[in-house]
């Protein structure tokens, strides 16, 4: 966070209300850099990560030029456009507008696909101030006559990349050219890519560029590790550290899973469920109605787990997700940077633990090109050195087949067992940590498919499994 706090900045009385009331007294340093700017008028081209407060950052000055220059809301039109790539995203940065911006008194709404349109063409009819919109539900509403974008006075594209990323570029460029050239135009992206750059050139004028972290850096306050495991461990892998993370975290603190796909994170889901922890799987099969039920249950703490493709990632803004686990590597190495921010949102600490396959080797080596860091090493029950060392030789690895995630169909044989742990932690305060070499003369220890049943499911005599006791000789 930054030196200055909201009040230092020029926004309208109402917002430093709302803001107040939201307990925010010093803008992250997007905000801090980001609001003057847009209050000055300029175009902007903001390079921030996920979790570093961007929307407030422009929707605080976008509320601004409302309270300040109110303008009234005309039959189907709209004046502020805020594009997202995911309905979830949508809903989230809907309810930062209609947060802060809390007596001004705009008419704030949003359109997406997967929902019906009748509700979204009703709210559409009167006009709106504030409008934050998928790109494929905007253009199938504007082609059928229900929205009129010919007086759009601002245009945000939010998480731009991921936009790029979706296939959305002529999509937006349609868009583009159907609201005015004379207009405010603000551009936020977690990456620069060259298609950004190009994009942004395309559309912004002479804007103002802001780079909150290096292309690619991940939040410095997550403590990210690497787990080398074969496919067929993976599950097991999963549930240790689910169990692990769950006795030694407070009953708030949510775990959120990563699956390529959509079959994965289900059938994750439902395994974690009969295991008697409270799991769901968020991912693009789901009704909207759904996804939003289950994300409002995850906020709530009633789903602890939640097991989510890449599709979900982005709008998953959830205070308390103290771990985060990528059971099958992203395609994209962008991507990697968005789930693992999912934790240590707005300044907490978090975990991001990353499984790696004998043929995610090519993904991890991307992923660490892109955040310029090696990932350390995690040791556990079940880790692959022939995996680490074909990582570390450099030796050539090929990229999976797209859609080839979900991990192992292999019946859970009962141990849980994984005294994970950051190598070379040495253990002392980290329940769970084993440095690697400990045991075992420096061996990773071999699978025992015939350890006792772990967890919290209770061993016959009673008593807690041995990973819950204590770590005689680690
Ligand atoms: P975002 O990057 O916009 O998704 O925001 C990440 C999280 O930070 C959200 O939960 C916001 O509510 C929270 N947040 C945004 N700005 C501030 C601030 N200035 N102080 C404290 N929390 C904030």
């Amino acid at each position: 966070m930054s030196e200055i706090t909201f009040q230092d900045l020029a926004l309208a009385d109402p917002i430093q209300r709302a803001l107040k009331a939201k307990g925010y007294t010093t803008p992250s340093p997007i905000q801090a850099k980001a609001i003057p700017v847009l209050l000055e008028g300029h175009d902007l081209l903001a390079c921030a990560q996920t979790g570093t407060g961007k929307t407030a950052a422009f929707a605080l000055p976008v509320l601004d030029g409302f309270a300040r220059n109110p303008r009234k809301p005309f039959r189907r039109g709209v004046r502020c456009l805020i594009l997202t790539p995911t309905r979830e995203l949508a809903v989230q940065v809907t309810e930062s507008f209609k947060t802060y911006g809390e007596g001004l008194g705009l008419k704030v709404g949003m359109v997406f696909g997967g929902v019906s349109e009748k509700p979204q063409i009703k709210a559409l009819y009167g006009g709106l101030d504030i409008l934050v919109a998928t790109v494929g539900r905007l253009l199938d509403l504007k082609q059928q006559g229900h929205i009129d974008i010919s007086q759009v006075d601002t245009f945000i594209l939010d998480e731009a990349d991921r936009m790029l990323d979706m296939g959305f570029i002529r999509d937006i460029q349609k868009i583009a050219v159907a609201i005015p050239q004379q207009r405010h135009t603000l551009l936020f992206s977690a990456t620069m890519a060259p298609e950004i750059t190009k994009l942004a050139n395309g559309l912004l004028h002479n804007p103002k560029e802001i780079r909150i972290a290096p292309q690619g850096t991940t939040a410095e306050k997550i403590d990210q590790h690497i787990l080398f495991v074969k496919k067929a461990d993976k599950q097991n892998l999963l549930l240790d550290l689910i169990q692990e993370h769950q006795a030694n975290a407070n009953n708030q603190e949510l775990s959120l899973v990563f699956s390529r796909t959509k079959h994965g994170a289900k059938n994750l889901a439902r395994k974690l469920c009969s295991l008697g922890i409270e799991a769901d799987s968020l991912h693009g099969n789901k009704s909207q109605n759904a996804r939003q039920k289950t994300l409002d249950l995850y906020k709530k703490g009633e789903v602890r787990v939640l097991v989510a493709t890449d599709v979900a990632a982005r709008g998953i803004d959830v205070k308390n997700i103290t771990l985060v686990i990528n059971f099958d590597l992203p395609m994209e190495s962008d991507a990697y940077v968005h789930r693992i921010g999912r934790t240590a949102r707005a300044g907490t600490s978090g975990k991001a633990l990353s499984f790696c396959s004998e043929d995610e080797v090519a993904l991890l080596r991307q992923v660490e090109k892109l955040i310029k860091r090696t990932v350390p090493v995690y040791s556990h029950e079940y880790h692959a050195a022939q995996i680490e060392h074909h990582h570390t030789s450099g030796a050539p690895a090929q990229k999976p087949k797209q859609g080839g995630g979900g991990g192992n169909r292999r019946p859970r044989s009962g141990g849980s067992n994984s005294r994970g742990g950051p190598r070379g932690s040495g253990g002392s305060g980290n329940r769970g940590a084993r440095p690697q070499g400990a045991s075992g003369g420096g061996k990773p220890k071999p699978q025992n498919e015939n350890r006792p049943t772990g967890g919290f499911q209770k061993a016959a005599n009673g008593q807690r499994s041995n990973r819950s006791r204590g770590r005689s000789g680690r």
